[in-house]
This record gives C-alpha cells, sequence and structure tokens, in this order.
C-alpha cells in the first residue's frame, strides 16, 4: 500500500520540492511522511446537525451494488492501466537491450547500459507483483467488511460526541493498511537494490525508519486528525473550509520546521566545507541571485549510493540540498551546474506554482470529503452510518488514487515544464550547456537510469524528460 499514515491520497507526495534527478531519491519521502503539528485539544460544544440526504429503504441495495460496481471498474481500470504501460515499458527495454539506440555509447558503455536495463526490467516486474498484491489487499479491505466493523468497535470506546475515538479510528486503519507493504519496501531494499549495488541500509537502520516514522505518525498526524475531526463539531457545515485552511497551514508549517525537527532524525545534514568547491558554489549563487548563506549536503550514502540534489521550502527558509554522493561523483563544474539547476526551480518561481497547485488539490479534496460525508449513499454503501465524516474521510483517503491516478500524466507534463525551464536556467547561469549535460550523464550511470522507457511510459511516469530529451533541450537553447 502507499504509506497511509499521510491520510489522504494528495498527501503522499503533496509536499513541494523539486529534484535534479528523477524516480531514485529514497530518503526525501522519509522527510515528506511526517505531518506538521497542530495540536488542537477537543473543542467541545453540541454536535452540529449534518445534513444527511436519505434514500428510500428500497433503494440502498441498488446504490450498494452501483458504487461497489463503479469502484470495482475503477480499481480494475487503474490496474490494467499500470500493468499495460509498464508491459509496454519492459517490451521497449526488451528490444533496445539487444541493439542500443545511437546516442547510448555517448552516455554509458555496453556493459553500465546493459546493467541499467537490468535494473529497471527487475524494478518492472516487482513492480508488477506489488500493484496486484496493492490492489488485492485494497479490494479486500474496501468489500470485506473489515473497515465498519472496525468503525464500530473503536467508535465505541469514545463518549458519544467525542472525536478522539474517530481520529483514532482513521490512524489504526492507516497503521494497518500500512503494515502489507512493509515486506515489500524491505524486499526492494535489500534485494534488488543490494543485487545492483545501491543498498548501504542496514536492517537495523530500516527498522529504526520505520519506528520513527510510527513515532511521527503518532505525534504528528494523530493530533492533526483530531483537530481536523474536532472543526466538523465546532465549525458546522462549513468545517471543510477549516480543514482545508489546517491542512494547507501543516503544509506550509512542514516546509518551514521539518529541516530543524524532522530530517536530523534520519539525516545528517552539514554546511558544505570551506574550500574551492564552497567558493565557487556560493558565487554562483550571488551571480544568479539565489543569496544562499550555506549550501546543505545530506549523508545520502547512509542508505544507498544513488545521488541527487534537490530544492526545497520557500522564502527565508529556501534551501539547496546536495547528496554527499552526488558530490563524490561530480567534478566542481558539474556540481554547478546542478546548484544552477536548482537555483533555476527558485528563480522561476516554481515552489509558489506547486503550492497553488497543491491548495487547488487540498481544497478541491476537502470539498468532495464534505460533500460524501453529507450524502448518505456513500457511507451507506460502504456500511458505515450516514453522516459521519470519519469513514468519509478514509474512503475518500483509500479510493481517491483511483481517480486521481489519471491526472498523473497531467501534473508530471507541468512538472517536466519545470525541469525544462531550470535547465535552461542552468545552461544561460554556466554560460552553457556542457558542464550540465556532463552532470545528467554521470547521474544516469551512477544511477543507472533506463535511457529507452516507452514514451507512453514516460509521458505518463516521469516527472523529468527523459536524459535524450534534456539533451536535445540543451543544444538547441
Ligand atoms: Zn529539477
Amino acid at each position: 500500500m502507499e504509506n497511509f499514515l499521510n491520510v489522504g491520497a494528495f498527501l503522499a507526495d503533496a509536499h513541494p520540492g523539486f529534484s535534479v534527478e528523477s524516480g531514485v531519491c529514497k530518503e526525501r519521502p522519509y522527510i515528506q511522511r511526517a505531518l506538521s503539528l497542530s495540536v488542537s485539544p477537543c473543542l467541545g460544544g453540541e454536535i452540529p446537525e449534518v445534513r444527511v440526504w436519505h434514500w428510500p429503504e428500497r433503494k440502498t441495495g441498488w446504490i450498494r451494488f452501483m458504487v461497489f460496481l463503479i469502484v470495482g471498474l475503477l480499481m480494475v481500470l487503474r490496474l490494467v492501466g499500470e500493468l499495460v504501460l509498464s508491459a509496454l515499458n519492459r517490451a521497449e527495454v526488451r528490444r533496445h537491450a539487444a541493439q542500443p539506440p545511437p546516442g547510448a555509447a555517448a552516455i554509458m558503455d555496453q556493459a553500465t547500459y546493459e546493467k541499467a536495463a537490468a535494473y529497471t526490467l527487475e524494478k518492472s516486474r516487482f513492480g508488477v507483483i506489488t500493484e496486484l498484491f496493492d490492489a488485492l489487499v485494497l479490494a479486500l479491505v474496501v468489500f470485506g467488511g473489515f473497515l465498519p466493523w472496525l468503525f464500530a468497535r473503536v467508535a465505541a470506546w469514545g463518549a458519544p460526541g467525542a472525536m478522539w475515538d474517530d481520529a483514532l479510528f482513521i490512524f489504526i486503519a492507516g497503521l494497518l493498511l500500512s503494515i502489507p507493504g512493509l515486506p515489500f519496501e524491505w524486499w526492494s531494499q535489500f534485494r534488488i537494490e543490494e543485487k545492483f549495488g545501491f543498498n548501504k541500509s542496514t536492517v537495523a537502520l530500516w527498522v529504526s525508519d520505520q519506528l520513527k516514522n510510527l513515532m511521527l505518525a503518532i505525534i504528528l498526524a494523530f493530533p492533526l486528525l483530531w483537530a481536523l475531526l474536532s472543526l466538523v463539531r465546532w465549525a458546522g457545515p462549513t468545517w471543510w473550509l477549516w480543514g482545508f485552511g489546517l491542512f494547507f497551514g501543516f503544509q506550509l508549517l512542514m516546509a518551514v520546521l521539518a529541516r530543524r525537527f524532522i530530517v536530523p532524525l534520519f539525516n545528517k545534514m552539514t554546511p558544505l566545507p570551506e574550500g574551492e568547491l564552497r567558493a565557487k558554489l556560493l558565487a554562483l549563487a550571488d551571480r544568479t541571485g539565489f543569496r544562499a548563506q550555506t549550501i546543505e549536503v545530506m549523508d545520502g550514502s547512509k542508505r544507498s549510493s544513488h545521488s541527487n540534489a534537490y530544492f526545497t521550502g520557500f522564502g527565508r527558509f529556501r534551501r539547496i540540498v546536495l547528496f554527499d554522493t552526488l558530490i563524490a561523483q561530480l567534478t566542481p563544474d558539474e556540481l554547478a551546474a546542478v546548484l544552477a539547476h536548482e537555483i533555476g526551480h527558485y528563480r522561476r518561481g516554481h515552489i509558489p506554482k506547486m503550492l497553488a497547485v497543491l491548495a487547488a488539490g487540498l481544497f478541491a479534496g476537502f470539498g468532495i470529503v464534505a460533500w460524501l460525508a453529507q450524502s448518505e449513499w456513500f457511507n451507506m454503501a460502504f456500511g458505515f452510518p450516514a453522516g459521519e465524516v470519519a469513514p468519509a474521510f478514509l474512503m475518500f483517503g483509500l479510493l481517491g488514487g483511483l481517480v486521481t491516478f489519471w491526472f498523473t500524466p497531467v501534473m508530471n507534463f507541468f512538472s517536466r515544464k519545470h525541469e525544462y525551464e531550470a535547465d535552461a536556467f542552468a545552461r544561460d547561469a554556466m554560460g552553457g550547456s556542457e558542464a550540465m549535460i556532463g552532470a545528467l550523464r554521470k547521474l544516469a550511470q551512477k544511477n543507472l537510469t533506463n535511457l529507452t522507457p516507452h514514451p507512453w511510459f514516460s509521458a505518463f511516469f516521469y516527472s523529468h524528460p527523459t536524459l535524450v530529451e534534456r539533451e536535445r533541450a540543451l543544444a538547441a537553447g
């Protein structure tokens, strides 16, 4: 399962940020997973009347059948979409494995190219098993009657009208649903990543990461849920507007506080030490209007030899982070180009744009949850009491991805547009494209990037253009 402690489908990867390389950064999700604090004790007061649209009794069986049919259909559609795209991608990789494209020789030698193809195929085949398993778990959970049973149990612990027990229900459900995915995460890290020489983590570190995630969820996600559900009592029918404000404010707070309170739980951040490299990079930052006091280095090598760099935060809290693995792999000029790329994201205003999209998504999401919660048919179809917000919220979190999946290519289209803009900024800042191309090629070699994804697969899933596309754009400008 996706890590459900995030509470909502779009919170999962919503924390805005940009990286130079796609799909390989394993460290940032740990940061993103955590939810920020906004503790508000139960606000008390009367339970507002939630207006519920009642259906005639005889129609309930029919409505239940229709909802199950539509949800089942959406599940099958997404699964087929995922499987077809990944099968096309594997076929494309195999086709080129026998005969690499003409440009590939300039990027990586034959042995590396073959290893990258094998790595891509192995991850893709494992992805098929993961997707089938996830779909099975989701179908069992949604249709199996477990969640209404859990809701009845947990809701009985609190006094009538209490909200902490409703929050606890969502929390426990999220926790239980994240367990089936753990063996898959373990296999991916200690079998596949290990086999291709990327894994630097240990079982002890992996277990401690999971426990820290759990601790953060208890400290941050549970109070946030409690505060949200308390808003339902406090604000009445307009609760979802306040809920939107609470969650969005929480995201902004996270962007500011994560560096101090969350990141250090998982990684050591150190300022780039004094020396030629630091002087060069700070001079570049000055020249391009970033005005950095420091450039931070993250000990990514603690878990993986994958390399990356990213830009996150806004205003005074903006920061650029380079992985120690990246510094070991690139020349000073190439590192400067990567830094210029990240500064490009800042100078072109990509973070405010992403925040606006996030806000729009959250706003729509909360509006839909409020509408679903007051629509009797929705809760009833899944076996929950009508008018309860907590089950509607949970079901939306579980099922929302079936719909938002189809918006993935739209989001990635704009993400790739931002990457082209950042690349062009880097080229102009460096006075040519050689350093940026050199950096991208090394990143592709060291991370065993697939050079020949199927065009439909990359259009759908890639947040960054392919290396060939990026080089073409860099050369054209
Ligand atoms: Zn980027």
